[in-house]
């Protein structure tokens, strides 16, 4: 396995930040201590959270002791993962289908059925969660796509992602650093041309739709998809990237739940907490587990 610390956020960030969050393994009891008596829901970003980041986004595999973490955790708490790829990608790379999904940055939602109200059938199939945002069409980001593969073609080191509502361009292999900045003059003015945002993230510029629609409304989403309120449900929320910022910042507004930054960078969060890279991620994800077994099962009964 390959680690890629070293000038991932090449960005210089605002000034005024201080440290990363406190460290949500040392300070684990802490983290829980609203917890008590709600339903703890686990939100799970995918690439850099729960894979490492490595130099080919088709090889971001998850450790075997990471899935079965993962899989644990989903026989206690319901488990989501909210990823930029597509959701077929990402399910195939976390290879759990029993968990919920929100691909294209939580554009593109499904999960196995959870039996909401006036959703079953007369014929008994089962009712998946399935959801879109309004007004999303795959062909924007389709015609982006063709159009920055096109572009960039010509600079080494530069890959083209599909992620079916938006796509990404990443520019981790690029050696000359001055293609960084021609990749982003592309990439900036394909998608004014096509009305899209870009956001810039870990070596990757995210290309999507101009639908109000991210990981933070994905979150929202599934949890009232779930039943569940700010009062009766406590959400955690895994991420490492930009993206993850905007459910870390629901979070915030909702006033329930903890976010959890992975990141040995200090950068400006929302989150609550931080842990540093995968390898401690799997770590809270085993402590979470733990943490579940015993509220579920009190020792002495
Ligand atoms: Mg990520």
């Amino acid at each position: 396995m390959k680690n890629h610390h070293d000038d991932d956020e090449e960005e210089e960030e605002e000034e005024n930040v201080v440290g990363l969050p406190p460290c949500a393994l040392k300070n684990f009891e802490e983290v829980l201590v609203e917890a008590d008596n709600k339903e703890v829901l686990v939100f799970l970003d995918y690439d850099g959270t729960l894979s490492p980041i490595v130099t080919d986004p088709n090889k971001a595999y998850i450790s075997e002791e990471t899935r079965k973490a993962v899989l644990e955790v989903s026989t206690r708490f319901r488990t989501s993962i909210i990823s930029g790829r597509s959701v077929d990608k990402v399910k195939n790379f976390v290879g759990l289908p029993h968990l919920f999904y929100a691909g294209s940055h939580g554009m593109d939602i499904e999960g196995p059925d959870v039996g909401i109200s006036g959703q079953t059938t007369a014929t008994g199939t089962t009712n998946r969660v399935k959801h879109r945002p309004e007004g999303l069409d795959q062909n924007e980001a389709a015609g982006a796509r063709d159009e920055l593969s096109e572009r960039t073609a010509g600079i080494e080191g530069v890959t083209v992602e599909d992620n079916k509502f938006c796509c990404s361009v990443h520019f981790r292999n690029c050696k000359d650093p001055t293609s960084v900045d021609r990749v982003e003059r592309i990439v900036r003015e394909v998608s004014d041309e096509r009305g899209l945002d870009v956001k810039r993230g870990r070596k990757v510029f995210e290309v999507r739709p101009r639908v109000t629609w991210n990981k933070g409304n994905a979150l929202d989403y599934l949890m009232s998809v779930f039943e569940v309120t700010q009062k009766t449900g406590f959400p955690i929320y895994l991420g490492d990237d930009k993206t993850d910022e905007d459910a870390f910042a629901k979070l915030r507004e909702l006033g329930c739940g903890r976010g959890v930054l992975v990141s040995t960078k200090v950068k400006p969060t929302q989150a609550h907490y931080s842990v540093k890279d995968p390898t401690e991620v799997l770590e809270f994800l085993r402590l979470l587990s733990r943490w579940g077994k015993s509220r579920d099962e009190p020792e002495g009964r």
